[in-house]
């Protein structure tokens, strides 16, 4: 439970009272001088210009970017976040498919062959080149959950091993909305496909396929073929032992009534898998399918800086914001190739490094060690901060939480400011407090459903049990309201996001960013002062993960 916290407001000065019998004595206005729009502006400037090539892992764009953001930490003061280094390697792979044959069906009743990318998407992390599925068993395993919070277990009894596992999208909560049953429409991590993936490895499964459904997964089939079907960035997991799957993918809905019905198998139990009590079943499906890829290793990095606390050394508050994008690719309709990223995320990169500037800025130093991490790889996976969270310069268990941001607000000053997921952490209700001091709200989330909370950086510290959080602008925008706000956020999606026009230009308003940027800054260095650690929440899937 989140400690009692009183603030008393005196000239300006928040005194903090703690139930620890520790105050520390946070001076509001400490470090707020150093902000300013120019400076904010400079960086994203910089670093989404042309030349940077759209800061793609592996390129000139990488070594440009990374160089300019180890200069830029150094020269503000901060120490190296890695000992004497600011860099931190990620190991990757470069996986691109080859050849990906038909899937072949084999029943009692025969067999038929399904086309690749039409009716299934199918891929392999592992490395060596060619992977199959060799007239393997499918077995259906509902929604293939293991949770023991909610005293669920899709694997209870089955025999997965060395297996093809199909199992549907989402969670047994989302089909009937029950808040009882897990957390009703909202996505529990259960839901997310990633976690399909990860279990059914942890089950020693050969493979698993992931039942489409636009309305569970929150987007149709056809996004699921244009991110899966080409080459794609993973980390390098040679060296670790962690259990990989032979294939992974997707399979429509109509397909896998096909592989149900082959097996003269029940195909209502796409539906009824969200009963409590429904028991998964060898499907008397096997499949064939054999997959070519060429494998290139490679290095990227993650840039890392800090500032060490003078009373807590060894207690850790981490910035995250993902320097990398998509590099140069197809040209749009003006025949532009660049994918500059400006607000995808040389902004959250460039509100960071203005944060740390902040805190070098402040007449009394924080008192715990302040991290600022820039990763690499977020547009492949959230890969760069997955490698850091598993293998930390600093203990997950001294690490206080994290606060990531991923794209500024441009559009002016809103009255709110919005977060990934909502519901998880203290962290939510520490922001809600800053947020009050200055007359501003948290907005509602909009789309509890789509699991917004697994689809950025902070995602992995929260896989290690850390406490953390996406911040992002909000939409309330001060005199021309939420509509207008609504619009220009539309219009973002639908004209800039991951396009070449993702461009700095004169239109953009960094009023609100560097408002917001200032308030990740007052969250931050609130933490700096204290000596409390912000918990999960009561029913968050991560809190047995918290030592
Ligand atoms: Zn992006």
């Amino acid at each position: 439970m989140i400690k009692p916290i009183q603030h008393l407001l005196v000239a300006g000065v928040a005194l903090t009272a703690f139930s620890c019998h520790q105050k520390a004595v946070v001076d509001e206005q400490d470090g707020l001088s150093a902000f300013n729009k120019d400076s904010l502006a400079s960086h994203i400037i910089t670093i989404s210009a042309d030349d940077y090539k759209g800061r793609r892992p592996f390129t000139e764009g990488e070594t440009k970017t990374i160089a300019y953001l180890q200069g830029t930490y150094k020269r503000f003061g901060l120490e190296p976040g890695n000992g004497s280094s600011y860099l931190q390697d990620v190991p990757m792979v470069e996986i691109t498919p080859k050849s990906v044959s038909p899937l072949k069906v084999t029943s009692a009743k025969g067999s038929f062959e399904l086309k690749n990318i039409q009716d299934f998407v199918m891929w392999t992390e592992r490395t060596d080149t060619v992977q199959s599925f060799n007239n393997d068993d499918v077995v259906f395993a509902g929604f293939g959950v293991v949770a023991p919070e909610y005293k669920w277990d899709d694997y209870a009894g089955l025999d997965v091993k060395g297996k093809i596992v199909m199992v549907l999208v989402n969670d047994p909560g989302f089909e009937t909305g029950d808040t009882t049953m897990f957390k009703g429409k909202t996505m529990t991590y259960y839901g997310r496909w990633t976690y399909k993936f990860e279990e059914a490895a942890r089950q020693g499964a050969k493979g698993c396929i992931i039942v489409h459904n636009t309305a569970a997964a929150s987007y149709p089939f056809q996004v699921v073929q244009t991110s899966n079907g080409g080459v794609k960035l993973h980390l390098d997991k040679r060296a670790s032992h962690d259990y990989q799957l032979a294939l992974q993918g997707w399979i429509t809905h109509d397909n896998a009534v096909k592989i149900l019905q082959a097996g003269g198998k029940d195909t209502s139990v796409l539906h009824t898998a969200n009963n409590r009590g429904f028991k998964g079943f060898n499907t008397g499906v096997k499949l064939s399918e054999t997959l070519t890829t060429k494998v290139v290793f490679n290095k990227s990095h993650n840039v890392i800086a800090k500032i060490t606390g003078t009373k807590r050394p060894d207690e850790y508050i981490i910035y995250s914001a993902h320097w990398d994008h998509l590099g140069v690719g197809k040209p749009d309709a003006k025949g532009d190739t660049i994918y500059n990223g400006a607000l995808d995320n040389a902004s959250g990169t460039a509100s960071i490094l203005e944060v740390a500037r902040a805190f070098k800025a402040m007449k009394t130093p924080p008192e715990r060690t302040v991290v600022f991490l820039s990763v690499t790889a977020e547009e492949q996976g959230l890969l760069g901060s997955e490698y850091y969270a598993e293998n930390p310069i600093y203990p997950v268990d001294k690490t206080v939480g994290n606060i990531n941001v991923d794209c500024i607000n441009n559009i002016g000053k809103t009255k709110d400011v919005n977060i990934a997921g909502s519901g998880e952490s203290e962290l939510e209700d520490y922001l809600k407090a800053e947020l009050a001091k200055t007359g501003r709200y948290l907005a509602p989330e909009t789309h509890p459903e789509a699991g917004h909370y697994f689809r950025s950086d902070h995602f992995s510290f929260a896989k290690v049990g850390v406490p953390s959080i996406t911040i992002g602008g909000g939409i309330d925008v001060i005199g021309k309201g939420k509509e207008y706000g609504k619009k220009m956020d539309d219009l973002y999606t639908a004209t800039r996001y991951h396009q070449p026009a993702d461009q700095y230009d004169s239109t953009w308003n960094l009023d609100g960013g560097l408002e917001d940027t200032e308030l990740f800054f007052q969250l931050g260095k609130r933490l700096a002062f204290e000596s409390t650690f912000p918990q999960w929440k009561e029913g968050s899937e991560f809190k047995k993960l918290r030592k």
